[in-house]
């Protein structure tokens, strides 16, 4: 993609509105535009980070067996009274009316109209186990919108729901959406801590929040030490081991730690950090399945109602997380799992004829090899490129001048680290290319 037909307004001032560093970076780098209080425009360059994440979130949905639906973003009041939560949701709820004065409501969560779909398509037992997901927007009232994407009121959420024939059953697909998350984070760069969370009047050990590290998390943590040792690989091969591991240490939430009488981790090894809840699964059993009336014969012919589960990633909220686990004082660093674009080809000098001529060659032969490229071609001085080009992030940049040119050399910058190494073009396209 040139620069010159993009759309990426990059500003260089800080915006007074923004707090914390994920909400001013996603304002400065473009990615993202208010429309109103807690509602986002994704503009080009952050609809191609969303996407990214989708596409994970999206694999490692399908890798553990769940089946992608899409089900509407409005929804119909009755569906609402027929679990009794209409009235219960209260004020976070955005509720209007159609024409026909009918009410409907702009949905929070789907777990009524899955129960409704699945009742509907569901007979036997041979119809269950099934996980059925989709990746849709989500509205929801909040009291204080804030920190961006983060805190939203339209927010973009992967939900999946969980039906099987017993207890049992219920764990196994609980576990296989554990494992789908702690792999998920893994991929997507993240250290993500699953921290037991309260399962209210269902009861049950079956709900943990997953957390990202961060200093401006809204949630207050206590944890064992241990839980950092975990590695990305011991995540990436996640298995039913590694979630008794996890979940044998040490996590909570400041309000259920203070409940806890007695800590089991000493001292030394408590760990008490902010985290940013990315991710939420919960095991509720026949909460819906039983008050929305859903029957299904089992084998000996007699009728019951399917054991759920529900299991949410803020997926819009995670590209916050991402920036305030990965970031400096320049600028984004995406992970490149992530990254909008692979590299960030700059042409040093757009008034040289021969410089431009290498730069566009560049770019053609990475366009060629399948490399997510983003050229500056503007007609601008090399010290604003450099600064565009750090702040939104990419996790390689290409710079062409006329000096490298003389020594037939272009340099390759890594933004992680902001190592420089000239190199050939040809090695330089290996490189990338790879
Ligand atoms: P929170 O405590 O942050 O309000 P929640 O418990 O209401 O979250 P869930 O109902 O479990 O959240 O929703 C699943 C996921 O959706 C959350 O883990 C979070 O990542 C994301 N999410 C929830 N509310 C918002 C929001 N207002 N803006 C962005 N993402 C959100
Ligand atoms: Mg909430």
């Amino acid at each position: 993609m040139r620069l010159t037909r993009y759309f990426l307004p990059v500003t260089k001032e800080t915006p007074a509105d923004a707090q914390i560093v994920s909400h001013k970076l996603m304002l400065r780098a473009g990615l993202i535009r208010q429309t109103a209080a807690g509602i986002y425009a994704w503009l080009p360059l952050g609809l191609r980070v969303l996407k990214n994440i989708e596409a994970i979130v999206r694999e490692e949905q399908n890798r553990a067996g769940a089946v992608e639906l899409l089900m509407p973003t409005l929804q119909s009041a009755d569906l609402w009274r027929q679990s009794g939560r209409y009235d219960a949701y209260g004020p976070e709820m955005l509720r209007l009316k159609d024409r026909h004065d009918r009410d409907m409501l702009y949905g929070p969560t789907n777990e009524e109209m899955i129960t409704l779909i699945f009742k509907d398509g569901a007979r036997s037992y041979r119809d269950l186990p099934r996980i059925l997901y989709h990746i849709q927007w989500k509205f929801r009232d909040e009291v204080r919108p804030r920190f961006g994407v983060m805190r939203g009121r339209e927010f973009l959420m992967k939900d999946a729901y969980s039906f099987d024939l017993d207890e049992d059953g219920l764990r196994k697909s609980y576990e296989a959406m554990f494992v789908a998350y702690l792999r998920t984070f893994a991929r997507l760069g993240l250290q993500a801590v699953p921290v037991k969370a309260p399962t209210g009047p269902i009861g049950g050990d079956l709900s943990h929040e997953f957390h990202i590290l961060a200093d401006t998390g809204e949630s207050a943590l206590f944890y064992d030490a241990a839980i950092e040792e975990v590695t990305r690989d011991d995540l990436l091969s996640a298995d039913a081991s590694t979630i008794a591991r996890l979940t044998g240490l040490y996590a909570m939430e400041e309000e259920e730690h203070a409940k806890v009488a007695d800590c089991p981790v000493p001292a030394e090894r408590l760990r008490s950090r902010r985290g940013i809840e990315v991710g939420h699964i919960f095991a509720f059993g026949t909460k819906y399945s039983a008050s929305m009336g859903v029957s299904i014969q089992t084998k000996d012919g007699s009728q019951i109602h399917p054991q759920m589960g529900s299991y949410g990633i803020g997926v819009s909220r995670l590209i916050g997380a991402i920036i305030e686990a990965s970031h400096d004082e320049a600028g984004i660093v995406w992970p490149e799992s992530v990254a909008p674009f692979r590299v960030g080809l700059i042409n040093m000098r757009a008034d040289d004829a021969a410089c431009t001529h290498a730069a566009d060659r560049l770019y053609g032969q990475l366009c060629e090899a399948g490399v997510e490229t983003l050229y500056d071609d503007r007609d601008e001085r090399g010290g604003a490129k450099f600064a565009t080009m750090d702040v939104i992030g990419l996790p390689w940049q290409l710079i062409v001048g006329p000096k490298g040119l003389e020594k037939g050399v272009v340099e390759l910058k890594r933004r992680a680290t902001g190592e420089r190494e000239e190199l050939s073009v040809e090695s330089a396209l290996a490189r990338l290319a790879g």
